[in-house]
């Protein structure tokens, strides 16, 4: 979608820091890090929630988030993975994306 943030930046016509690509998705470091590592993990194809995606989608994006980790050196401390998922949960971008949090000790979120 020619409109969208996310399929702009996966398919390499915006700028991001990648951290890691396949043929299904890129993986980035947010602008706007909540945490000291804080990595976006997109599949290129444009849906807007997890469940919309494929079983082999699924699958690559949980491997490459161990990868990312790993990279980032945050493997064994230990990080967190969320998906945002409508507005209350604070959803900006419907374009459905993983956060990968990592580098010092977890907030409690509720
Ligand atoms: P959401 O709030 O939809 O779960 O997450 C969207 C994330 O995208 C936010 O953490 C925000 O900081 C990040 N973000 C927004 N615009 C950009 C951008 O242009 N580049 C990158 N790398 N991250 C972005
Ligand atoms: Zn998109």
């Amino acid at each position: 979608m020619d409109s969208c943030l996310f399929c702009q930046i996966t398919a390499g016509k915006q700028e991001c820091r990648k951290v890691i690509e396949t043929s299904q998705l890129v993986g980035f470091h947010d602008t706007n890090p909540k945490a000291p590592v804080h990595v976006l993990i997109v599949p290129k194809r444009h849906v807007e929630r997890p469940e919309e995606l494929r079983v082999e989608e699924l699958e690559d994006i949980f491997k490459q988030s161990e990868e990312v980790a790993q990279i980032l050196g945050i493997k064994d401390s230990g990080y967190r993975l969320i998906f945002n998922v409508g507005s209350h949960a604070g959803q900006t971008i419907d374009h459905v994306h993983l956060h990968l949090l990592g580098g010092a000790p977890a907030n409690v979120l509720y």
